[in-house]
């Protein structure tokens, strides 16, 4: 979901709910695979039962549910949409999870844990609402000496790239950078940069676009002649055929860094 925090606030509670019934027919809102999110679980290690893991900006829980049937411990759902996480939270009992995953509706700037209590941070597509940087620095310090972060964020692949997607991202996203450039800030909030790695394609097309494809014309079948309905989808399109188009000059990477 690309909307950043401002335009979020600053638009009509109608469209915002259009908005949020949009995104909750999706299995995710942001490029991933249960694939990726086992892969980036692999450099992490020392989890047990008594380990306290948040997943911040988790929308209705794709990742979360993945995650929470690979590990061990508490999981923690945390995102602004009480609609992601009363869909979230359903989710989580249909696979029996509920004793070990809730969700909770709460902001990603203010986060309601103890400091020092979580072993992992993790956060999918979704750390660019608070800003990479502002994210790394300010969760540091709920999580425990050792605990990790895994974070997936928008990153360029080349230093170099054509006008328009350039464009695209200084408008959306400025903070987006090169992947050696966002490493060094890991490394500088004071984690060790243990892994990054790019997504792979299918993570957009297969697992984020292609289910998106349906409930757009879904969304647009029951909100015919809605000038916010189209608008919304008409974006939504733009930004897939961006992708499709400049895919060689960036996509997303996962960070995964040990708090020092
Ligand atoms: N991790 C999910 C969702 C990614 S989309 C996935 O990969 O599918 C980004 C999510 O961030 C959305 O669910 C949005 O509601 C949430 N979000 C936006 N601003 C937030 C904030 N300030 N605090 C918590 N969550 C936020």
């Amino acid at each position: 979901m690309s909307n950043n925090n401002n335009s979020v606030h600053s638009i009509h509670e109608f469209d915002f709910n259009l908005i949020c019934e949009y995104f909750a027919n999706v299995e995710r809102q942001g490029p991933g695979s249960p694939e990726t999110t086992i892969k980036a679980l692999s450099f992490i290690d020392n989890l047990t039962e008594e380990s306290r893991i948040a997943d911040l900006g988790c929308g209705t829980g794709g990742q979360t549910m993945v995650l929470a049937q690979h590990v061990p411990g508490k999981v923690t759902g945390l995102d602004l949409f009480p609609d992601f996480i009363h869909i979230f939270n359903r989710n989580a009992e249909q696979l029996g999870l509920q004793d070990r995953v809730k969700g909770l509706v709460g902001s990603m700037d203010n986060l309601p844990f103890e400091k020092e209590s979580l072993d992992l941070i993790w956060s999918e597509g979704a750390i660019y609402n608070i800003g990479f940087e502002r994210g790394l620095n300010e969760w540091k310090q709920y999580l425990k000496q050792g605990g990790y972060i895994a974070a997936s964020e928008a990153s360029w692949f080349t230093d170099e790239r054509p006008d328009e997607i350039t464009d695209f991202w200084m408008a959306n996203y400025p903070e987006i950078d090169t992947i050696p450039n966002k490493v060094a800030q890991l490394q500088k909030a004071g984690y060790v940069p243990v892994a990054t790695f790019i997504i792979p394609e299918n993570c957009w097309t297969e697992h984020f676009y292609k289910p998106c494809s349906v409930a757009q014309e879904n969304f647009l079948k029951k909100y015919a002649g809605n000038p916010t309905a189209e608008k919304l989808i008409a974006g939504q399109r733009y930004e897939e055929s961006l992708y499709h188009k400049y895919k060689a000059f960036y996509g997303y990477a996962f960070y995964i860094g040990k708090k020092i």
